[in-house]
């Protein structure tokens, strides 16, 4: 099996010492998998304060990112900078680009908590442009988020980033876009919104999961609406169901981790990172992929009967 491990910088010896042991474990065969299905109910964030084993950066490779201009052309800009935190916002909007740096870095030590490694860019940037509806996305390292004159207007009356508390300032779109940055090209693209979107709005945000055998009830405040699970091994959403895998890939994560704890989850999200599948990518993906994905690297950390506890989604070990 190949591993990417080598010439890993680390938080502190201890973490060196027990993430040599368990690779040393895992790849010697001396762990007994597939027996360890115990529920763990203890939430993420208190279940992550112990940051010793963070692997930082989680490959040899660090690289840059690459900043494009990706909204209207041409505009002036402005950029607030701090260490390697960069925002990057239209002339006008300055005073967003100077309240949301000072967010950056709780944002950042917030997901490496979650996931158990740092990423591999060697700046975290906002790009902030103008454009004519609302546009997230991450490329190449780099947060971009579209917005209307308006909205930007708008955050500077409420004060919307000066006063915005919490990791990612309590913001779902900055911390779901964010937790993209730390993941690997190599991956579906229903397990990395699904990975996202469970940081977002179920660890960090008030948004309650429950994922049913066969359904999915989604409840904020208010009231909760049940959905049926989108078949992850199904990458053809015409009619507008688009969310249903985002929904879906977010129990895909919510379950695995209320059943094996975010210790052997945080396992399963360093392997995705730091050994990626070159064969598979972020889409189409497929009931081949998926299991590919599933072999390479859930069953190795969480053991056969994770195949049991998944098939609700559509994923299974392998087509005939
Ligand atoms: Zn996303």
């Amino acid at each position: 099996m190949k591993r990417g491990y080598t010439r890993l910088r680390l938080v502190t010896p201890w973490g060196f010492v027990l993430w040599s042991l368990l690779l040393l474990a895992c790849n010697s065969g001396f762990i007994e998998y597939g027996t360890s299905s115990e529920p763990n109910q203890t939430p993420w964030p208190e279940d992550s304060t112990n940051n010793d084993d963070i692997i930082c950066p989680i490959t040899d490779t660090v690289v840059d990112p690459v900043v494009v201009q990706k909204f209207q052309d041409n505009e002036e800009e402005y950029e607030a900078h701090a260490e390697h935190y960069r925002v990057i916002v239209p002339a006008g909007y300055e005073q967003i680009a100077d309240d949301l740096l000072p967010i950056l870095p709780t944002c950042e030590t917030t997901i490496e908590n979650f996931l158990g490694y740092c990423r591999s860019w060697s700046e975290v940037i906002v790009h902030i442009g103008l454009y004519t509806s609302q546009k997230s996305k991450v490329e190449d390292g780099v947060v971009y988020l579209g917005r209307t004159a308006h909205t930007l207007s708008n955050w500077i009356e409420r004060d919307y980033w000066g006063q915005a508390t919490g990791p990612c300032g309590g913001d779902n779109t900055l911390a779901h876009e964010t937790v993209h940055t730390f993941q690997t090209a190599h991956a579906p693209a229903w397990l990395k919104e699904g990975q996202a979107e469970y940081l977002a709005a179920v660890v960090l945000a008030e948004t309650h999961y429950q994922c049913d055998e066969n359904d999915m009830a989604i409840c904020n405040d208010a009231e909760c609406t049940t959905y049926p699970y989108w078949d992850l091994s199904d990458n053809n959403w015409q009619g507008g169901n688009k969310h249903l895998y985002y929904k879906t890939g977010t129990c895909f994560w919510q379950l695995l981790t209320d059943e094996y704890g975010g210790e052997k989850i945080r396992n399963v999200a360093r392997s995705l990172a730091a050994s990626p599948l070159e064969a598979v990518g972020n889409f189409p993906f497929s009931a081949e992929t998926n299991a590919l994905i599933i072999n390479h690297h859930f069953i190795p950390y969480l053991g056969d009967d994770v195949w049991e506890k998944i098939a609700r989604f559509g994923i299974e070990p392998s087509s005939p």
